[in-house]
């Protein structure tokens, strides 16, 4: 079995056939799935779907580089009081889409750290050209009492190295099978097994074969292979400690009565 630790089902193009997504998912052997929120306008639908399926997880935040409404502390925090949502975010830093690098998405991101530790659930966190801030902020927060995912990692070893250090999980996205990823590839060669998780962040960033096409869940098995590429080892190997690995992270994410090889 495997899990897609970073999807929007939500923002898929053909949001009318989450059914043939989760369908084509599941014949790809894709288990489980955490549905990232973008915004807290969304809670209610992503709330929704999750309760309609169990193997749906979910999340509550706003991305670093959201426009909408932007809560604070005491009001993330009473957002990601529910049951089904099992991590807040995604929150981070994003200096490549905000070239400015503005004050106000390190004040947002911070106050997403206080929020999860607040409730004690982990952070979901997108950090795009701001490796630096990214370790600075999650260091100064005490990040670690939570733990979370570094999600679609693509930095160095060394930023690679602080961030386990920091007790992150990191997740590698299609991004790892593109041709011009070899320095990537190197660093997911020495990322502990037992650190790694797997991720589509549909509908972006579809791996190769699919590379410029709208992305899916089902597409995660793309990376689980090119992970057992890089790693030497067989798909079932990367499969068991990826899934592992989420459930290790996320105990509440319901996960009985799934086929599962590694159960
Ligand atoms: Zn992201
Ligand atoms: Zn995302």
């Amino acid at each position: 079995m495997l899990v897609d630790s970073h999807c929007h089902f939500h923002l898929l193009e053909r949001q009318r056939d989450t059914e043939a997504a989760l369908a084509a998912a599941r014949a790809e052997g894709v288990g489980h799935f955490l549905n990232v929120a973008v915004d807290v306008e969304s809670r209610e639908s992503l709330i929704a779907l999750a309760e309609r399926h169990p193997e749906i997880s979910t999340t509550i935040g706003v991305h670093p580089s959201g426009t909408g409404a932007d809560p604070d502390e005491e009001r993330l925090a009473a957002l990601a009081d529910h049951s089904r949502i099992i991590a807040v975010g995604e929150t981070g830093l994003d200096y490549a889409y905000n070239e400015d690098r503005p004050a106000w998405q390190r004040e947002r991101f911070r106050r997403h750290i206080r929020a999860a530790r607040r409730v004690g659930k982990p952070i979901i966190v997108h950090s795009r050209a701001a490796p630096e801030d990214t370790l600075a902020i999650l260091s100064e927060e005490g990040a670690r009492e939570v733990g979370g995912i570094i999600h679609c990692f693509t930095e160095d070893w060394a930023t690679a190295r602080a961030l386990l250090d920091e007790g992150f999980y990191l997740s590698l996205s299609g991004i790892l099978t593109f041709r011009n990823a070899d320095a990537l590839r190197d660093t997911a060669a020495r990322i502990p097994l037992d650190r790694l998780l797997i991720e589509t962040d549909c509908p972006y960033l579809a791996p190769v074969p699919h590379r410029g096409r709208e992305n899916q869940p089902a597409y995660v098995r793309h990376v689980a292979e090119c992970l057992a590429q890089v790693r030497g080892l067989p798909l079932e190997r990367v499969a068991e400690a990826t899934t592992e690995n989420f459930f290790r992270l996320f105990p509440q994410a319901p996960h009985e009565g799934l086929a599962d090889g590694a159960a």
